[in-house]
């Protein structure tokens, strides 16, 4: 493991490569290789030396340093224990679409204040825990009206035994004795190409840099357990398929004592064999007759608030479309609802009785209308 690392190869940028660059370049490359993400044997090595690579490269002095040492030697000034220069806000946070990382990659950098997870750097600062993400399934009617309701579902909570600490009541965690709390420990070897200082996370305290000595016996020293968690849940009225609602510190519990992440709720709201909806508009297909249509009436119409009625004036042509308002979905940000838009549908009559033909033969004669008819014995035989 001791070979002298070329940090600008590791990151695979030229040495005289701009902040910006090495933080692009950064970027993809832990993504490319974090072990959540990439199964690969050697997978987690390369994620280290990427991690290492950019804590030197991102920082002007350990940079300068390491530029003109050609390594990280401890002799040129480069050391541990002074808080890394590693700084996961670059990241952006979890919570905006708007970021320039995929989701699936910010979800592992998630946590309100931008604790990142990677593990060589500050292990055993406090980290704050994983956003859950729940989805709870609509009606339409749901989606419009909104609702109250309870969600369960499994996470990691902090253990009330010992309060998150893992240690035995009665009993507190000691600093690590092998790394004296730093969660990492400086190995040096020298090699034919000089004195070569690596971190390694310790292996007595596994990062936390802290030592239990006697273990909770709830949580067995993880200061976490598993739980079965109810949230109570007010559904807005209003809301649209997709669209996702944030209860802060209703995730998984941190590391370390850090706070809980948050939990997403994603809402599916089922169509409706009835209306379509657009934000706060509700749009519905109505049927009429072409009687209806040409002598007008007051029909019925559905909307999700109940049945209303509708005039039709006399010679409405179909496609026509009425507004009836107020009648539409609660707006989400904002007072009142929408509008419910009905679009009337002009139904020509089938299967004709003997008596609705007649009827239909005096309005065209009225109508001073030539109609040649069509089909088997057809009506319009009598005009011949
Ligand atoms: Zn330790
Ligand atoms: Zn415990």
């Amino acid at each position: 493991m001791a070979e002298n690392k070329d940090y600008y190869e590791i990151l695979g940028v030229s040495k005289d490569a701009s902040a910006d660059e090495i933080k692009k370049a950064y970027r993809k490359l832990s993504k490319k290789y974090h072990p959540d993400l990439n199964k690969a044997p050697d997978a987690e090595q390369k994620f280290k030396d990427v991690n290492e690579a950019y804590e030197v490269l991102s920082d002007d002095q350990k940079r300068a340093r390491y530029d003109q040492y050609g390594s990280a030697d401890e002799n040129a000034g480069f050391g541990g224990g002074s808080g890394g220069g590693f700084n996961s806000s670059d990241f952006g946070g979890f919570g905006g679409s708007s970021g320039g990382f995929d989701d699936i990659f910010s979800q592992f950098f998630g946590g309100g204040n931008g604790g990142g997870r990677t593990r060589s750097a500050q292990p055993n600062q406090p980290q704050t825990g994983e956003d859950l993400q729940y989805q709870m399934d609509l009606t339409f009617e749901e989606g419009v009206f909104g609702k109250k309701t309870t969600i369960k579902y499994n996470r990691e909570a902090t253990c009330d035994t010992c309060n998150g600490t893992g240690a035995k009541p009665g009993t507190s965690p000691k600093t690590c004795s092998k790394c004296h709390g730093a969660g990492y420990i400086q190995v040096t070897q020298n090699t034919p190409l000089g004195r070569m200082v690596s971190q390694q996370v310790c292996d007595v305290c596994h990062g936390t840099g802290k030592e239990i000595k006697e273990k909770c016996p709830t949580c067995q020293g993880s200061g976490r357990v598993n739980e079965r968690h109810e949230v109570k849940v007010t559904v807005p009225a209003g809301v649209e398929d997709g669209q996702q609602m944030r209860l802060q510190g209703q995730g998984e519990a941190g590391s370390n004592q850090g706070g809980y992440g948050d939990l997403f709720i994603i809402f599916r709201v089922a169509p409706s064999k009835v209306f379509k909806r657009d934000g706060a508009e509700i749009y519905l297909d109505q049927p009429i007759t072409f009687v209806q249509a040409a002598l007008g009436d007051e029909i019925k119409v559905k909307t999700v608030h109940g049945d209303v009625k509708m005039k039709v004036p006399a010679g409405t042509q179909t496609g026509t479309t009425f507004r009836l308002r107020g009648k539409g979905a609660p707006r989400l940000r904002g007072n009142g609802n929408g509008d419910q838009q009905v679009t009337v549908i002009i139904k020509t009559p089938k299967n004709l009785n003997h008596e609705q033909r007649e009827a239909m033969q005096s309005f065209a004669k009225a109508s001073g209308e030539q109609v040649s008819g069509s089909g088997k014995g057809g009506f319009f035989d009598k005009f011949k």
